[in-house]
């Protein structure tokens, strides 16, 4: 099998960690997920202060604590799928650095849409799985399917600092998407309809 090296780029909600996890299993590549890494050690102490200062507030962690971050995953991993990162400029300039990529994939949803399905959200604080209350409910409500465990919602999930990701979103990581935009590197795909729908995108791109 290909060793791939696969950025996924999109908006917070746009389905980054689903699909990633999809595209881990099917090509048998390390998940490299800054989010839940950073979600793993949110009270670490830092130079900066924690973590969770930041992600709670809906704002990101200081370049230096996610650059460490990848480069540990890196060195460990031969294909992988990168999600969450890089998230502004100075992010991809570094990851430039570091590795190529093979392909550059933008999961694309409407805003509107995504504040609905982030609040909605519901995560297994255990295996990760992810629900949402009304268009991807567990069998039993608010246990997980997969492990039994109760499932919660993530703490930034909020309305008021979903709209505060939105903005980061907007203002830091659009000109990361213009950026591989401009060297041709960018694939869009319809991040819409079921996770089914958009993974055969994805695979699309990646197999042909
Ligand atoms: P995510 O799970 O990707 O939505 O990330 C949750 C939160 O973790 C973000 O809102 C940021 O506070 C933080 N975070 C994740 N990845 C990064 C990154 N590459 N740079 C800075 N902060 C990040």
């Amino acid at each position: 099998m290909a060793d791939y090296r696969i950025l996924l780029l999109g908006p917070p909600g746009a389905g980054k960690g689903t699909q990633s996890k999809r595209l881990a299993d099917e090509y048998d590549l390390d998940h490299i997920t800054t989010g839940d890494a950073l979600r793993e050690n949110k009270e670490m102490e830092t130079e900066y202060g924690t973590p969770a200062e930041y992600m709670d507030a809906g704002e990101l962690v200081p370049d230096p604590v996610v650059n460490e971050i990848v480069v540990a995953a890196l060195e460990d991993a031969d294909g992988f799928v990168l999600d969450g990162y890089p998230r502004n400029l100075d992010q991809a300039e570094f990851l430039s650095e570091e590795t190529d990529l093979d392909y550059v994939v933008f999961l694309d949803v409407p805003e509107d849409e995504l504040v609905d399905r982030l609040t909605g959200r519901r995560v297994c604080p255990e295996c990760g799985a992810n629900y949402h209350v009304e268009f991807d409910q567990p069998a039993e409500e608010g246990v997980c399917d997969e492990c039994g465990a109760d499932l919660v919602q993530r703490d930034d999930d909020t309305e008021e600092t979903v709209r505060e990701r939105l903005r980061v979103y907007r203002e830091n990581t659009e000109p990361v998407v213009e950026h591989y935009r401009d060297e041709g590197a960018l694939v869009e795909v319809s991040g819409e309809g079921t996770p089914d729908d958009v993974f055969d995108r994805i695979q699309d791109v990646v197999e042909n």
